[in-house]
């Protein structure tokens, strides 16, 4: 099928599957609403596109990367709900790598159909950026680990029904050396989530507190002790989905229209908004390189954290603008004053709420999937060589 074909394909499914109901719960980005984004995501897997980046034998949709690319635009455009990342691209990709043929048999038939929801229990109090210092320890008990320790910042852990740990099996030694990946089932006894408000006034963040949680060894993906390749692995894949290209192109497609609309958006905003477009355009060429890359077979790599850098300043740089904008719409007297100019059908009411409520979480783009002071570091040590 030629890629125009393709997208008229796309488009049309759209049109009759997303509904207005899955567009408005889409606005909330993480803190969607389960039952919602469970939805949108059952409606891909039946249609057989719910994992474009999976190997077909795993159930990947065998698209190129132009298809995908396609298929990723008419999506954000179209204001679909976000996939939660967590299954489809971090522990999924890790369990069809390295995983035994049981652990592949248990957990990816639930990833794909979306009715498991996973979470992500990496950082801990003082072990963030410093992450191979993480302190939750799994004593080996019989064929258990006995797991003690605290994970934070756990984003929907209140909502998940495993979530894939990164704990300390070795005591002595590298810190790196003796980490090990374990996959938690989060109704074990012992599990306690306590919830964290963020600056958005919603709740997707969490603690996670482990006490004398029995886990299975059978959960352990790997070798023991060896779990930081495979943390540093999933890594790779969450920097490459977290540059958001095309949720970016869809609120610099709005903030373009706003800008049409009101004149009295000056000079100053309009050359702004032109150079946030020019590096959204070197954002997308980027991701086209590292995705080509890793459908190569290639890890996504050092060149993963340049496009998180640059993703994620780009997705702050249309948040900033987007405020910038909607003042127009919040401000009664500025309002009466450019009354010739503002829209007959000016954006909805919530512009405004949305955008400073997304202004305000997206301080975390930054900092989230390893801040990007850490990613400068890292491409200074290993693309640099300084
Ligand atoms: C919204 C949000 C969602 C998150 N979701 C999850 C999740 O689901 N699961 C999970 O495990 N974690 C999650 N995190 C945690 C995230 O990965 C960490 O916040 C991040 O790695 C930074 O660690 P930290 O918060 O401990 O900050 P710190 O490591 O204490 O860093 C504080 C500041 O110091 C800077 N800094 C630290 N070390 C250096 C250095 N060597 N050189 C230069 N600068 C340095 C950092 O860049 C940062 O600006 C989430 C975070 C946020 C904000």
């Amino acid at each position: 099928m030629d890629n125009a074909a393709f997208r008229a394909e796309v488009r049309e499914f759209l049109e009759s599957h997303l509904t207005d109901d899955l567009r408005d719960a889409a606005q909330l980005g993480f803190g969607v609403d389960r039952s919602a984004c469970s939805s949108w995501h059952r409606t891909l897997f039946e249609k057989g596109w719910i994992a474009p980046e999976w190997p077909v034998e795993h159930g990947g949709t065998g698209w190129t990367l132009t298809q995908r690319h396609i298929f990723d635009t008419e999506l954000a455009l179209a204001g679909a709900p976000m996939l939660m990342p967590f299954g489809l691209q971090m522990v999924g990709p890790v369990i069809y790598t390295f995983g035994t043929v049981e652990q592949k048999a248990q957990h990816l038939p639930g990833i794909l159909d979306g009715s498991t929801w996973w979470c992500q229990g990496y950082s801990e109090p003082g072990s963030g950026s410093d992450l191979a210092s993480l302190k939750t320890a799994a004593v080996r008990d019989g064929d258990d680990y006995v797991v003690n320790g605290q994970k934070i910042w756990t984003t929907n852990a209140h909502k998940a029904d495993w979530i894939f740990c990164l704990v300390r099996t070795e005591f002595d030694g590298k810190p790196q050396r003796g980490i090990s990946f374990l996959l938690i089932d989060m109704s074990t006894p012992g599990i306690e989530v306590r919830p964290i408000i963020s600056i958005d006034g919603l709740h997707h963040l969490n603690e996670v507190y482990f006490t004398d949680v029995r886990v299975p060894a059978a959960n352990r993906i790997g070798e023991e002790n060896q779990g930081w390749t495979y943390a540093k692995f999933l890594l790779g894949h969450e920097r490459t989905s977290i540059a958001g290209v095309a949720a970016s192109q869809r609120n610099l497609r709005a903030l373009e229209s706003v800008a049409r609309e009101l004149p009295v958006l000056g000079g100053s905003f309009r050359e702004r908004l032109a150079d946030t477009a020019v590096k959204l355009d070197a954002v997308e060429a980027l991701e086209s390189r590292v995705l080509a890359e890793a459908a190569r077979g290639g890890s996504p790599g050092d060149e993963a954290s340049l496009l998180k850098i640059l993703g994620t300043e780009v997705m702050q740089a249309i948040e900033a603008l987007r405020v910038e904008a909607s003042g127009y719409y919040a401000m009664p007297f500025e309002r009466e004053m450019i009354a010739a100019e503002v829209p007959a059908d000016p954006p909805g009411p919530d512009f405004a709420l949305r955008a400073v409520s997304d202004y305000n979480f997206g301080r975390a783009h930054t900092i989230y999937g390893g801040s990007n002071e850490i990613q400068r570091n890292v491409i200074a040590k290993a693309v640099l060589g300084l």
